[in-house]
């Protein structure tokens, strides 16, 4: 097997996978409500145009998978798209983000299919805000779909929340004790500027809340497995972990191994910067596995040192959901 390296010396183990740019919920920092640019589904990858780039990057030694959207559980028959990716060689890992909102429909489906890991997005325990937030009353389902998640014998779960000054930001502590209670990781996000929607959204510098939360909760320093960007926290008897992604006061991009490939089979070398490989042209007009292989390869050769958000904030159009978050 292949390692696929970058020509700053990082390695590329870890794929994140959209399945749809569509979502249910409208997120105030990333899909605006009246949204109208999302991408036709004759655009979207097929799962066996899906389940052939997965193949060659896990012969390049991807062998960890994320799917994520848009919302993923909006995608038919999203629970056999998994089980295909699932038993590719090479494939070690599959997980994946979703908003939880149709998740107890589908937690059996996808943790039979081989998903081995759940990350949830949830900005509040509070109804009204949290309908305020996303657009929609939500909270009820997505609690209901982390109940079927434990259930169905996912664990650990992670809970991503996004911290928006004036809105949630008081809210941290009690996310916190919900998190110990409950068995979840909680990792706490620093909002990016993509799109206006994200521009717009009250940016929180989280090294104080870090400061404030790890006195508050007597938490130590820690380590969690799954090779992302957070840096985290835990309680001295290890049960419970916090994690904070701050791209924007503390960016990670030294360590970033990851490229995304969004519904539309277009290849992005880093969340904030334009460059890109558009697979789904080369899909279509019929290159070979070996083709594929190479491109991908000369493709990452060109990922970019880092992204720009704190330095050129206005420079990402693209919002969150259409790059695949
Ligand atoms: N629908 C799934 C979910 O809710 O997790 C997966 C896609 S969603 C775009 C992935 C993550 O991106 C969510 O945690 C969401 O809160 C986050 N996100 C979206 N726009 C963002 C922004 N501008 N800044 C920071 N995080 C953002």
């Amino acid at each position: 097997m292949t390692t696929l390296q970058d020509s700053f010396g990082r390695n590329i183990e870890y794929l994140r996978l959209s399945v749809t740019d569509r979502c249910d919920l409208r997120c105030s920092y990333c899909i605006p409500q009246g949204f109208h640019g999302f991408e036709t589904p004759e655009h979207w990858l097929t799962f066996d145009e899906i389940e052939r780039v997965v193949a060659v990057f896990a012969r390049l030694g991807v062998a960890r998978i994320r799917l994520t959207g848009g919302e993923p559980l909006t995608r038919p028959r999203i629970a056999d798209l998994a089980q295909r990716l699932c038993a590719l060689p090479g494939v070690s890992d599959l997980s994946l983000s979703t908003n939880a909102t149709l998740l107890s429909r589908y937690a059996d489906d996808l943790f039979a299919a081989g998903v081995s890991r759940l990350n949830v997005s949830l900005d509040s325990l509070d109804a009204p805000r949290l309908a305020g937030i996303t657009g929609r009353d939500c909270l009820a389902h997505i609690l209901d779909g982390l109940t079927a998640a434990k259930q169905a014998g996912f664990a650990p779960i992670k809970i991503n929340m996004v911290v928006l000054g004036g809105e949630n930001e008081h809210e941290v502590e009690s996310m916190v004790e919900f998190c110990m209670e409950h068995g979840f990781i909680l990792r706490l996000i620093e909002t990016m500027p993509m799109g206006d929607s994200g521009r717009n959204a009250r940016y929180v510098n989280l090294q104080a809340v870090r400061q404030r939360l790890q006195q508050r909760f007597g938490l130590i320093d820690g380590v969690v497995s799954g090779g992302g960007p957070a840096r985290y926290l835990r309680s001295v008897d290890g049960g419970f972990s916090l994690g904070f992604i701050t791209p924007i006061s503390q960016h990670f991009c030294a360590t970033c191994n990851r490229v995304r490939l969004s519904a539309d089979g277009t290849l992005y070398l880093c969340l904030g910067q334009e460059d890109t490989l558009d697979l789904r042209s080369l899909l279509r007009a019929g290159i070979t596995d070996a083709g594929l292989q190479a491109a991908i390869c000369e493709a990452i050769a060109r990922k970019p040192e880092r992204h720009e958000f704190k330095e050129q904030p206005n420079k990402i159009v693209r919002i969150m959901s259409q790059t695949g978050g």
